[in-house]
């Protein structure tokens, strides 16, 4: 009954097709001959199907991952460059009716402190996360019709977009909160959300149903569905994730890449973004309970298999994971990542790292300044660009945007562009002079000289005080 183009969730994420997909992969793990055939498909950049990726991810030749790792580094350097997107989670509330057992959000945790924050303390969080130099933030709720209603949400994106403060600005908010209606969705595209970000946490709805026991989340379907529910609501650009350490990753990684076949087939256009989150120690929350967790080797191949499958996806990488984790898997193919994350709500404004409302501990804890200067030395563009959706460059006119190959002259500057206001306003001494010989050296690579120009003259403009050019 597998139909990538049904909208009923167990017919485009048909169990039977996975078990299909896994045995084929076992079946010919070892046949070079496919093998060498799926990567010369790849190396097309036109993507790999579910089947064929799992193929690859099955194999445990060590030459065929380095081809792997070489090809998902090439397609990340020829479709976006040399940029990372930098951003921050923002936690409006952790109220939550939900009873997820791997997420210390859960109803029945009784002694995790509660929040929701009021608009003056949204306020507060967002001057805090502009003065470290953030223009996106994925503002993150737990699921709560009474606590959180979707009035309580939009009127936290409206409160976010309305700050003014010193040069600072949120000029993209994602959101990622729990499945919605129709309606909701329309309501979020009409508050100028960017992406709607849901993570399905796990394709496999038995597991689902034991993961999610209680609350609205346990309807595997509803879940499932609300991608298909928020593009009919006029939402452009979706992101998916899959909760790694929940279930076998193999039969993740079929699942996801399946999600993504069944919205190119049924609207026209992939998933914007793909997350990556592993499973993280939190408040009552171990993650050795529970059985799937995976290396650090598998996560990289799971990242580089992601990148060569869906080449015009962004692939997001949080603060869940270690600096050594992100630098090997930046390489591969993450266009994302987030900086200087506090995952408590109104942990912005503390001085220290607070626990008590924390929904997962953070692994890299550094600065956004710092996080900024570590990704120049190792050759990356911090990019602070919104400039896509707010030019209406959503859905298909963004995969357009990246498949004409003019990011160089359109994604790049902007790059440069915002990166050089971040080290006006925010920069240290040292970042700030790596910064600007970045700055120098990259807009020679820009290649329409006309567009050089007006880059150039767009950063002189910054030094004298203005701000928000784009392409
Ligand atoms: N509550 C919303 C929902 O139901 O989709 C989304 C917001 S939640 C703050 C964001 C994501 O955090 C979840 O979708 C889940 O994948 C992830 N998460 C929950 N518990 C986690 C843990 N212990 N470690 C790492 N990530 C976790």
């Amino acid at each position: 009954m597998y139909n990538p183009k049904s909208l009923k969730a167990e017919e485009f994420i048909s169990h039977e097709e996975i078990l299909d997909t896994l045995a084929y992969a076992d079946a010919n793990k070892d046949n070079m001959e496919l093998i060498n055939s799926i990567l010369a498909k790849a190396e097309e950049r036109k993507g790999l199907s579910h089947r064929e990726a799992s193929v690859l991810l099955a194999c445990e030749d060590e030459g065929v991952t380095e081809r792997m790792y070489a090809l998902a580094e090439q397609i990340k350097k020829d479709f976006y460059g040399n940029r990372i997107v930098m951003f921050a989670p923002l936690y409006l509330s952790n109220y939550c009716v939900n009873g997820c057992v791997y997420c210390p959000y859960h109803l029945k945790n009784k002694h995790i402190a509660r929040k929701k924050l009021t608009q003056e303390e949204v306020r507060k969080e967002v001057i805090a996360l502009q003065d470290m130099g953030h223009k996106r933030l994925a503002i993150e709720a737990g699921e709560h019709p009474v606590e959180n209603p979707i009035e309580y949400i939009l009127e936290c994106i409206d409160t976010i977009y309305s700050i003014k403060h010193k040069n600072g600005a949120i000029r993209r908010v994602n959101v990622n909160i729990a499945a919605t209606t129709v309606e909701n969705y329309k309501k979020l595209h009409d508050a100028g959300i960017g992406t709607y970000i849901l993570f399905q946490e796990t394709y496999h709805k038995e597991s689902y149903e034991k993961l999610h026991p209680t609350g609205p989340k346990h309807d595997y379907a509803y879940h499932t569905e609300a991608m298909d529910r928020a593009m009919e609501g006029g939402i452009d650009d979706v992101g998916l994730g899959v909760l790694f350490g929940l279930e076998l990753y193999r039969y993740e990684l079929a699942g996801l890449l399946m999600h993504a076949e069944h919205l190119e087939a049924v609207h026209g256009v992939g998933p914007h973004t793909i997350s990556v989150p592993r499973l993280k120690r939190a408040d009552d929350i171990d993650p050795d309970q529970f059985d799937n967790g995976i290396s650090d080797d598998i996560f990289a191949k799971l990242c580089a298999l992601i990148r060569i499958s869906v080449p015009y996806t962004g692939m997001i990488v949080s603060t869940r994971e270690s600096q050594a984790v992100r630098e090997k898997v930046i390489r591969l193919g993450v266009s994302q990542i987030s900086g200087a994350s506090r995952t408590s709500v109104g942990g912005y404004t503390e001085e220290e790292r607070p626990h008590d409302s924390e929904q997962f501990d953070v692994s890299d804890q550094r600065t956004l300044d710092e996080v900024v200067c570590w990704l120049m030395k190792m050759g990356y563009i911090p990019s602070f660009c919104t400039a896509c959706y707010r030019e209406g460059r959503t859905g298909d006119r963004f995969m357009s945007l990246c498949k004409s190959g003019q990011i160089q002259n359109c994604c790049h500057p902007n790059a440069l562009i915002t990166l050089k206001e971040f080290l006006e306003d925010y920069a240290s001494e040292e970042t700030r002079k790596i910064g600007e010989e970045m700055i120098a050296k990259e807009l020679l690579t820009i290649p329409n000289e006309k567009v050089r120009g007006i880059a150039s003259k767009y950063i002189n403009e910054i030094v004298d005080g203005k701000r928000d050019f784009r392409f």
